[in-house]
């Protein structure tokens, strides 16, 4: 590995803040009681839960009781779909083709149980047509679950109108919020959905805590049993180290999101226009505006992405093929393919996502590189293929 790291994979995870870790550190050690012991150490550890649930509660709009602790975005994924289908005593569920696998492996889980599953299709910019979810719902519809942006392309759904669908059908709205929070402003008060899903590593947080957002009046069933932590809707020993971590990174959040939005929207900005003056044949993946800021799936015709990302790891300059979670799977991507590319243009695509403390110098650096890699590669390809 290069001794200077670039790093590109902002939407795999996140490096903690220090601002975090030095919130953090404390209850590792010094403040190590059970929040729910009811002498002074279990109450500094309390008080510090709820310290943090405040500073979520602000990230989102939201009531402070509304918010709960879980192991990360998976867990509140397959959390709020498993509520909404138990409580609604109903058979079927509405989501896309391109969500995430916590949402779409749970689904398949559902429909080998018998539960029927309406996915519904992306257009060839990632989007989807609000009026779809519309003539989707029906009487037997229990939950409807979009992503509020995609984790590969960074495209973003237009959730407020699905919300007010659903509301003024009378079904219940999820959104895998786990790619928008913190890029781009949430506010549940004005937004109407009923379950949200977020993850602190992929906003300067640590791995493993995240939150399921519940609205107040929406019936919920918990998914683990056990004690009566957060208020009885999530049992177990709240992991308060990282409940304390992803409550620094949700407040750093708040009060920088727009010059986030600014700063690294232009670098990415920055970076994709040098690609794209650099190179021929070169595609952005996804609605070029309707993006969160950070994100840039690329199509590099005639490139395999493998060949690019081990060349450009060489380098010390880090991205992905796809999401993380599909890292070493041999398929294409999913999303991709769904948004209409060739089985051939979703391999020859990179998803390359820049952090909160990505520098000018990096984003020159880290183009110039592709630029020149992807030539390369282009010149060792066999006449009879680059001519395709
Ligand atoms: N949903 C989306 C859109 C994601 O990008 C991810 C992580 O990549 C998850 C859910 C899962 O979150 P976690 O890694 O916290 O389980």
């Amino acid at each position: 590995m290069s001794s200077r790291l670039i790093y590109l994979d902002n939407n795999a995870t996140t490096a903690v803040l220090p601002e975090a870790v030095r919130e953090m550190v404390p209850f590792l050690s010094v403040y190590y009681g059970n929040p729910s012991s009811a002498y002074s150490l279990g109450q500094e550890s309390k008080k510090a839960v709820q310290s943090a649930r405040r500073r979520v509660a602000r990230l989102l709009g939201s009531l402070e009781e509304e918010i709960v602790f879980t192991s990360g975005g998976t867990e509140s994924d397959n959390s709020a779909l498993w509520s909404a289908v138990r409580t609604s005593g109903k058979r079927e569920l509405v989501t896309t083709t391109v969500e995430h696998p916590a949402i779409h492996r749970f689904c398949q889980e559902l429909e080998r149980e018998g539960y029927r599953v309406r996915r519904l299709p992306v257009g060839s910019d990632g989007r989807l047509d609000p009026a779809d979810v519309a003539r989707a719902i029906h009487s037997e519809t229990a939950v409807v679950s979009v992503m509020w942006a995609n984790n590969e392309t960074g495209v973003l759904f237009p959730i407020r109108e699905i919300g007010e669908i659903c509301r003024a059908q009378g079904v219940l709205f999820h959104t895998d919020a786990v790619q928008a929070a913190a890029k781009v402003p949430i506010n549940v008060a004005e937004v109407p959905v009923d379950l949200l899903s977020i993850s602190a590593h992929k906003f300067g947080g640590p791995k493993g805590i995240g939150v399921l957002y519940v609205r107040q009046g929406v019936p919920f069933l918990p998914y683990l049993w056990g004690g009566s932590q957060e208020s009885g809707r999530r049992a177990g020993t709240e992991n308060v180290a990282a409940i304390v971590g992803m409550g620094r990174a949700a407040e750093l959040a708040s009060e920088r999101i727009h010059e986030y939005a600014d700063r690294v929207g232009q670098l990415r900005d920055k970076f994709e226009r040098t690609i794209l003056a650099g190179l021929p044949e070169v595609r952005i993946n996804g609605h070029p505006t309707a993006r969160v800021p950070n994100t840039c799936n690329l199509c590099f015709q005639n490139v395999e992405s493998e060949a690019l990302l081990l060349e450009l790891d060489r380098q010390g300059i880090q991205a992905s093929g796809g999401s993380a979670c599909s890292t070493g799977s041999a398929k294409p991507s999913r999303v991709l393919v769904e948004m209409g590319l060739s089985v051939r243009e979703a391999y020859a695509s990179v998803r390359f996502s820049l952090g909160w403390s990505q520098t000018e110098e990096e984003i020159e650096q880290a183009a110039s590189a592709v630029v020149e890699a992807v030539r390369r590669i282009r010149e060792k390809l066999p006449a009879a293929l680059a001519a395709k």
